[in-house]
């Protein structure tokens, strides 16, 4: 393991997309590097083999890219949080706000048994709209959140805070301000 790692040299930032005045944080310039790939899945797997979990919740879609490999390199179950109308089965839902308008997350009503621990990941955290949500939707389903992580905070935005304050656990590996 590389104790050195940062995932801010290998993160492309794109300014004015998706419009102007954003600088996108770009993680498949992170993961088009296959050691640099599996030294991010690595470092998670570090944090949290020793915490002896149950499942790990992937937030649609770049969450599946990092939740789904961490799952299975720790032996755990692997939910999807998805967008509205992606899931066949019985679901729960979570409205949250987005800029313009609100939009809903959804999960499977028997993907998780009471009493769980999860871990619940996506790539970044901006106003926490959507890591809330998932979490709302894990305590729904009776499971616990372990922490929510994230390869990306944006502080300045408050989503980290708002988790926190939310009472829910939090990690990022790095920060832009
Ligand atoms: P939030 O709900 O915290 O405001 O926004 C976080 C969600 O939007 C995450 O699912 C994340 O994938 C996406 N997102 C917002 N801004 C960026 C960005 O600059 N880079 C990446 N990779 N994802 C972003």
């Amino acid at each position: 393991r590389d104790s050195m790692f940062d995932p801010k040299d290998y993160i492309r930032t794109v300014p004015d997309w998706p419009k102007p005045g954003v600088q996108f944080r770009d993680i498949t310039t992170l993961l088009s590097n296959g050691p640099v790939f599996r030294q991010l899945i690595d470092t998670f797997i570090d944090r949290y083999q020793p915490v002896g979990l149950d499942a790990v919740v992937g937030i649609d879609a770049r969450g599946f890219i990092l939740g789904a490999p961490l799952a299975y390199q720790l032996g755990l179950a692997f939910v999807p949080v998805r967008k509205q109308g992606k899931l066949p089965f019985d679901t729960f839902e979570e409205a949250y706000e987005l800029e313009y308008g609100e939009a809903i997350l959804q999960v499977h009503a028997d993907a998780l048994d009471p009493g769980q621990r999860v871990l619940v990941i996506d790539d970044l955290v901006a106003t926490g709209g959507t890591l809330m949500a998932a979490c709302k939707l894990v305590q729904r389903l009776g499971a616990d959140v372990h922490e929510c992580a994230a390869i990306v905070d944006l502080p300045a935005l408050g989503g980290s805070q708002a988790v926190l304050d939310a009472g829910f656990g939090f990690h990022a590996l790095c920060q832009y301000e």
